[in-house]
């Protein structure tokens, strides 16, 4: 079973963190980092990385849906 938790904090996912990680880090990830932890990693803001979901979701990604 996979941790159902942030890899970097501990703490919980939002609904399309798994979904973030999968599609901008690594597909096949076995864990995953929350937005917060995955902005910071990114290094740009976490609000410009939650409209991405918006986008990704457009683009018809199937991870968002
Ligand atoms: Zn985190």
């Amino acid at each position: 079973m996979p941790e159902n938790k942030c890899m970097k904090c501990g703490g919980p996912f939002g609904p399309y963190d798994t979904a973030l990680h999968k599609k901008l880090v690594n597909r096949g990830a076995k864990e995953y980092m929350c937005s917060r932890c995955l902005a910071r990693w990114l290094k740009i803001d976490e609000e410009l990385l939650l409209s991405k979901i918006e986008q990704f979701k457009k683009q018809g990604c199937t991870l968002f849906l």
